[in-house]
């Protein structure tokens, strides 16, 4: 089987745990997923050392059952670690330059991204880089809660770009992938590899750069990075899940090189946008829909567009089976699961209540008031840190919560838990497991 492939078959079953496992569990545990081989019914998948055995203990079944059904026959699964996978492969070397093959994603353009008030100005100013790269706009740092689009963009960026400008050397990595690619490049040696790579781009995009937060020795390889390619006149465009200053535990240094060119934000759609967008991905989706049904849909999915996508996918299937006519009652019943979703968010909440009571004694009335004992104060940071890291809520709606008028006591909150975490090493264990067994 060619790379080619095995990729594809990996993209197949991610989008099957997709629909079963949060976006947290995605990408935390299943997103790192490589199959390394599929030989007859054997596959082989590796993970990161670090993921392996949670992995292994948590998903291995349903890893195998979506193999199983995306190659058509029952397999058997064999998860190894990424370095039971290098030792497996003759060329160390190899692995550093093919791992991490350029990736392109032609479905996302600017022509069906739909623009309104709350995306306009990122909108604009992703296009003005992709018309004149290193031009205007450097970098560009886009930032915005999860599921509004800024992947979006930055693959509207690369394809636009590389229409113009096909002999551009265009990098798309997240901060995860640059990340581990770094890691894997000292493990083996290669550190110049790994720099000749990335400083000869004519464009380097990084999404989720919040990603390399806290980690000191990614942090200093990407200073390198951004200020050699800046020097050269490069295009560098970042995306975040909040605003530079916002990032916990980013060196300053970044942080003011971040803020150097345009900075746009992307909020949450209004009713109106999100009606554009349903209509728009109904048409692309070749399902035409009601007004009726349309609004229907934008008031029930409100915070995360990705959402959209599955429920259109749902409707028409059903409608398809049982030959109804979409209309709003027969959207509301289908998407029963979609209500179910926004009741599990709160469940995640009220489960870290618990936890937190149980953990340090305190009732949640006062997690949430501004009595300040240092019990309900720890408990206050243990709960903020874990509905931050659990859920899609941004830091203001955490805020909010929490009876605050703003967001830097969500921002303490994380700090404060992330070095207890850096310092002992027993509550880290034990944050990650309270982690998984909430978003299990
Ligand atoms: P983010 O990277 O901000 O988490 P994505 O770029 O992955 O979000 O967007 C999630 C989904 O929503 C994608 O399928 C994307 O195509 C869609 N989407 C978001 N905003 C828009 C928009 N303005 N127009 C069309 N589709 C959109
Ligand atoms: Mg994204």
């Amino acid at each position: 089987m060619t790379n080619e492939e095995l990729k594809q078959i990996k993209l197949y079953v991610l989008e099957e745990l997709a629909k079963i496992y949060t976006s947290t569990s995605m990408n935390l545990w299943l997103k790192p997923m490589r199959v390394v081989s599929v030989e007859g019914t054997s596959v082989t998948v590796s993970f990161p050392q670090s993921k392996k055995t949670f992995v292994e203990t948590t998903y291995y079944e349903t890893i195998r059952l979506k193999f199983s059904e995306v190659i058509g026959l029952p397999i058997e699964l064999k998860i190894i670690s990424d370095e039971e996978e290098a030792e497996l492969l003759p060329e160390l070397e190899q692995k550093v330059d093919s791992a991490y093959k350029i990736r392109f994603n032609p479905e996302y353009t600017f022509e069906n991204f739909v623009v309104g008030k709350s995306n306009q100005l990122a909108q604009s100013a992703a296009l003005a880089v992709a018309r004149q790269p290193a031009e205007l706009n450097n970098p560009l740092f886009l930032y915005g809660p999860s599921g509004l689009g800024k992947t979006h963009l930055l693959f509207s960026i690369v394809n636009e770009i590389r229409k113009n400008h096909p002999n551009y050397n265009i990098l798309y990595v997240t901060g995860e992938e640059f990340t581990n690619e770094l890691i894997d490049s000292l493990a083996v040696k290669k550190p110049m590899l790994f720099r000749e790579k990335y400083r000869n781009l004519d464009v380097l995009l990084v999404d989720d750069i919040q990603f390399i937060a806290g980690k000191m020795s990614v942090q200093e390889e990407f200073f390198h990075t951004f200020d050699s390619l800046f020097k050269l006149n490069k295009q560098i465009i970042l995306a975040s899940d909040c605003a530079p200053k916002d990032i916990n535990n980013l060196e300053d240094r970044l942080k003011s090189r971040f803020v150097m060119g345009l900075v746009a934000d992307i909020q949450p759609p209004d009713f109106e946008l999100r009606v554009a967008i349903f209509k728009r991905k109904a048409r692309d989706f070749g399902y035409e829909l009601d007004n009726d049904v349309l609004y229907f849909l934008a008031g029930v999915i409100t915070t995360n567009i990705r959402q959209i996508e599955g429920a259109l996918k749902k409707l028409k299937a059903h409608t398809f089976i049982t030959g109804e006519t979409c209309d709003v009652f027969v959207a509301k019943e289908v998407l029963n699961e979609f209500f179910a979703a926004e009741n599990s968010k709160e469940s995640i909440i009220d489960k870290v209540f618990d936890y937190a009571e149980k953990r340090y004694g305190v009732k949640r009335e006062d997690i949430k008031s501004t009595r300040r004992t240092a019990d309900i104060i720890a408990a206050r940071h243990y709960a903020i840190y874990l509905i931050r890291k659990t859920t899609n809520l941004s830091q203001s709606a955490i805020a909010k919560l929490f009876n605050k008028k703003d967001h830097t006591t969500v921002i303490n909150s994380i700090s404060f838990i992330e070095k207890k975490m850096q310092n002992e090493p027993s509550f880290e264990r034990e944050i990650k497991m309270v982690i998984a067994e909430l978003i299990g």
